[in-house]
């Protein structure tokens, strides 16, 4: 053989030549393949879901809201594990569309959210929900530590997101204890939430304030109708 040494070349570079190509189309399929369409859907409280609600005690006929007055949201949210997913959440009647268009924005920009269970998954514990980094909506429960008071969660108008990247501060106190990761606000970590970033603005485009932004303490998975 006259040039063993291009012979070889030009194999490597036939083989090279032929893995480059399948690599190509291969990120080519990746990149072509269309994410889901977000989907979405509003439910009233159906008998099954309302037994539900009662035995968790999310619901009690005292509550401040009628169930009636409630609905069952079911949203396409993007999960910690980069796939698609789709989440409950009850909340206000006046305001599940406008919510919906809420998780449509978030689902466009990926924002990624971990779990999305209704609060009866918990028990109606808002501590084990927050614990286990659940997304929720309505709970029939008091603010935590102030008797007597009703949350917007038992309006069903509000709803905390990603409860352990986002969590509630007040001086030391920090809710949940596995948020304390997460106090230091400048971290970019997914599932986050920053000041004027995406989730901000889509809650802000239905007029509803972050409980970032209060003055204080601050809960930074809040979002209500009139900011409280
Ligand atoms: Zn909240």
């Amino acid at each position: 053989m006259k040039h063993p040494r291009l012979k070889i070349v030009v194999v490597l570079a036939a083989t090279l030549f032929i893995l480059g190509g399948a690599a190509m189309v291969q990120s080519a399929s990746a990149t072509t393949q269309a994410a889901p369409a977000f989907k979405s859907s509003i439910h009233s409280i159906d008998a099954t879901l309302k037994a539900q609600m009662v035995k968790s005690g999310s619901w009690k006929p005292a509550d401040p809201i009628a169930l009636g007055k409630l609905r069952l949201i079911e949203v396409s949210f993007w999960g910690f594990d980069g796939k698609v997913h789709t989440g409950k959440l009850i909340v206000n009647s006046t305001w599940a569309a406008k919510l919906c268009t809420v998780f449509h924005k978030l689902y466009d920009a990926r924002f990624r959210i971990h779990h999305m269970q209704l609060i009866d998954n918990y028990g109606a514990d808002d501590e084990k929900s927050m614990a286990a980094d659940n997304t929720s909506g309505y709970n029939g429960r008091i603010v935590n530590g102030r008797p007597g008071v009703w949350s917007m969660h038992a309006y069903g108008l509000a709803v905390d997101i990603n409860t352990v990247e986002n969590p509630w501060v007040d001086g030391t106190d920090v809710s949940p204890a596995n948020g304390r990761a997460y106090l230091d606000r400048k971290l970019v970590a997914p599932g986050m939430i920053h000041s004027g970033d995406v989730v901000v603005k889509a809650f802000q485009s239905i007029g509803w304030k972050w409980g970032g932004y209060w003055y204080g303490g601050k809960d930074y998975q809040h979002f209500s109708s009139n900011g409280k």
